[in-house]
């Protein structure tokens, strides 16, 4: 790392009357370790998000831990303990569905993901055990960089984070441009803690970040699908959303999306994706389940619709047109975020079933419904409404579909095809070319 990029710790302890830090928020099993620790001679100390939630008054997620201890001795200080990372060690003490990550300070920064060194700018291996100094400063932002001490219960804060914190402000430590080169994924990270924890963004750490969004396309395709799961399905989807597009990230991230959203002058694509959001948002908040496959059916809709309209209006068949614009999308989007096919899969399908929502032939009617994937896709169906209410028929159509019994259904599908042949032949063109409009309407969202 670049020397000049990092200041120079300087030790400012908050004694135990000036903080807010209770033993009693701290998970029974993160003291455990933690006296242990201390108990064999070794400095001890929670740190990172956990330190910080708990100053802002929320609940940690996890309880991370750094110390003095090599790897080696934390595991012969627990039976409960296994090492993990090939070159770079950090010990998880298991405790029933609870994990403990105790990690030995390190002298160079890093992401949580092992294995970094140097590369033109950027760290690609880090192996390096150093002091508490070194390691509070190899940390990406102050708040996350603060030590809670379980001898005296004071926080040790060799950054400032400690009043970055009490003014809910994300600062990057040392030189933001720098720290942004060696690792562009702390700029999803900046966007994503300050919208999950209500922070404001310090201007010269905010200032880079629409210069070097580029940057992100280099990042690892497997790093970015993670963060991207943590951006949006963690209940903060709406705010992550906003914060990618105040800082010009969306287009580093969803090319096609980000291209789809500019040219729908009616923003009725951008209106349906936040609704989307919300939704998410507010499924999470009532424990329900989030899947990333709806997930990106969302996020790269407008994607899809576009490359649609582009086969389209090339001549080209509408069921063959709408597979190839699934595969396209998918297929440059997943050089930037690595998209797992057991992901894109379904969510190709949620996006090939719309059309199909427009049949009330029996025999389809009822192999829609059959379908694995047609709770999903009928989601999605809802959904468009708020771009466009030209489906509204449908929706109205399977609410209903899925209300009534097999039996009730089969006959008032008998009944209205009846209904359309007693009508005659007069009936059935413009009921065809009204189909062929509803296609349309798909496509613009
Ligand atoms: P969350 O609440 O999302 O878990 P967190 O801050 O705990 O937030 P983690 O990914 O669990 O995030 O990382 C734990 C700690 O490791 C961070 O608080 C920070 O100190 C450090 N860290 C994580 N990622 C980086 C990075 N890219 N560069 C430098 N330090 C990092
Ligand atoms: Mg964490």
């Amino acid at each position: 790392m670049d020397p000049q990029a990092l200041p120079s710790p300087v030790l400012r302890t908050i004694p135990r009357d000036q903080h807010t830090i209770s033993r009693r928020d701290i998970s029974p099993n993160a003291l455990r370790v933690l006296y242990r620790l201390r108990e064999a001679g070794f400095g001890a100390y929670l740190v990172g998000g956990a330190v910080r939630d708990l100053l802002l008054g929320r609940h940690p997620k996890d309880f991370d831990v750094a110390t003095d201890a090599t790897p080696e001795q934390v595991r012969q200080l627990f039976r409960n303990c296994r090492l993990i990372g090939r070159r770079f060690r950090l010990a998880h003490v298991v405790y029933g569905r609870e994990i403990i990550e105790v990690a030995t300070f390190r002298a160079n920064s890093d992401d949580g993901s092992g294995d970094r060194e140097m590369e033109d700018g950027r760290l690609v291996r880090d192996n390096v055990y150093g002091s508490i100094e070194d390691d509070a400063v190899r940390r990406d932002f102050t708040c996350n960089a603060l030590y809670y001490a379980i001898e005296d219960f004071s926080v040790r804060d060799y950054v400032g984070g400690f009043d970055d914190v009490q003014a809910r402000t994300m600062r990057l430590i040392g030189d933001p441009e720098t720290r942004y080169r060696e690792d562009p994924v702390r700029m999803l990270r900046a966007v994503r803690l300050a919208a999950k924890l209500d922070l404001s963004i310090e201007p010269a750490t905010a200032a880079p970040i629409p210069v070097l969004a580029p940057l992100l396309g280099d990042a690892a395709p497997a790093r970015l699908f993670e963060e991207m799961l943590k951006l949006f399905l963690s209940g903060h989807a709406v705010a992550s959303f906003e914060g990618l597009e105040r800082y010009g990230l969306v287009a580093s991230l969803l090319p096609d999306t980000a291209a789809a959203l500019r040219s729908n002058r009616s923003g009725a694509l951008r209106r349906m994706l936040l609704q989307g959001l919300a939704n998410t948002d507010a499924r999470v908040a009532a424990d329900e389940p989030v899947s990333p496959a709806f997930l990106f059916a969302m996020l790269l809709w407008p994607a899809y619709c576009r490359a649609l309209a582009g086969l389209l209006a090339q001549g080209m068949p509408g069921e063959e047109a709408q597979r190839r614009a699934a595969d396209r999308v998918t297929l440059r989007q997943v050089q930037t975020i690595a998209l797992p096919k057991r992901f894109s899969l379904p969510m190709q399908e949620i996006w090939l079933l719309q059309e199909r929502f427009s049949s009330r032939q029996r025999r389809r009617v009822f192999r829609l419904l059959a379908n694995p994937r047609f709770r999903a896709a009928y989601d999605f169906l809802v959904l468009r409404l708020a771009a466009s209410d030209s489906h509204a028929g449908d929706v109205e159509f399977w609410q209903q579909a899925q209300a009534s019994s097999g039996d009730e259904l089969s006959d008032s599908l008998e009944a209205a095809a009846a209904a359309r042949e007693g009508d005659g032949e007069a009936d059935e063109a413009p009921r065809r070319r009204r189909r062929r409009r509803r296609s349309a309407g798909a496509v613009s969202g």
